[in-house]
């Protein structure tokens, strides 16, 4: 059994797991506070959930959004500028849970979260892609998160896709991110058509057959089929699996993400099926939970 806590730019949600099943949750506003005004009283609720219930958690996840290098928050822009460069062990002191305690970026234990309990269970390896308001991505290999140096492979996000394409929040070009997040999609819609609407409306549009908006769903897919078949080569997943809000548009992205897949990858790294995610939102508490199951053996 264990403590989890996702902490997003909107809400602090907070959980105790076991066996990657959630058995009481609850969350917080984030209220744009720095973390010694939230993860306390995170912190003391959980150990309150954890008596009521008589159960003993015996270590903790934590999941947060932005890269962790070398023990430390490196950016977090949707939180309050003292949540950067802290140090983990801060974070797992405020929460003061009296237990060993392990982090990580959130699109990564989302990604560790489908393998527990969610789509990927029973794969092995497979890469995991979150679309959202950005891109992010993740690699499980044999069951563990491939991490790399600093903690920041499997960003397929800022993989270039169109070297003459649009400009990225990362500043580079033609990122995966900036022609296939729901961010970008909105954007070059909007530079289209003149019309700023929301991406569930570009959605809708492109279903009933709208031009436009079809024309900008079929290029996020050929960005999202030029990640797919390098993650294809690089790792040879047995599966994509995509979560995040986008996902939910995942039948407009497909056609031509496929294609680009079949085109770009070498037969032997085929067939990779793109499986839609099965957890939502609870995804990276569920993975917090197992990373820190993981890291705790
Ligand atoms: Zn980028």
């Amino acid at each position: 059994m264990e403590y989890a806590v996702d902490v997003g730019g909107t809400k602090i949600a907070y959980a105790i797991v076991d066996k990657a099943r959630i058995l009481a949750e609850d969350s917080v506003a984030t209220d744009g506070l720095p973390p010694e005004e939230r993860l306390p009283a995170v912190g003391k609720t959980l150990r309150a959930l954890a008596k009521d219930r008589g159960v003993r958690p015996f270590c903790a996840g934590l999941s947060l959004p932005g890269p962790i290098a070398h023990g430390a928050l490196l950016h977090a822009p949707n939180l309050h500028g003292a949540w950067v460069g802290r140090s983990i062990s801060e974070f797992f002191s405020m929460l003061d849970l009296g237990v060993p305690g392990a982090a990580q970026r959130d699109a990564l234990l989302g990604g560790l979260g489908e393998y527990a309990a969610g789509a990927g269970q029973g794969l092995q390896s497979f890469a995991y892609l979150t679309l959202g308001t950005g891109v992010g991505g993740a690699l499980i290999v044999e069951g563990h998160l491939l991490l790399g140096a600093d903690g920041a492979a499997g960003e397929i996000g800022h993989l270039t896709a169109e070297p003459r394409g649009p400009v990225c929040g990362c500043g580079r070009r033609g990122c995966v991110e900036a022609i296939a997040s729901g961010t970008a999609i909105a954007k070059i819609y909007t530079a289209e058509t003149g019309e700023e609407v929301h991406g569930a409306e570009i959605a809708r549009r492109a279903r009933s057959g709208e031009r436009a908006a079809k024309k900008v769903f079929a290029r996020a897919g050929i960005a999202l089929g030029i990640a797919c078949a390098a993650w294809a080569q690089v790792a040879n997943p047995q599966a994509v699996i995509c979560g995040g809000s986008l996902a939910q548009s995942l039948d407009l992205l497909l056609p031509t993400l496929e294609r680009t897949l079949h085109r770009r990858a070498w037969e032997a790294n085929l067939p990779l099926p793109i499986l839609p995610a099965q957890l939502g939102g609870p995804a990276p508490l569920v993975g917090a939970a197992h990373y820190a199951r993981q890291s705790a053996r």
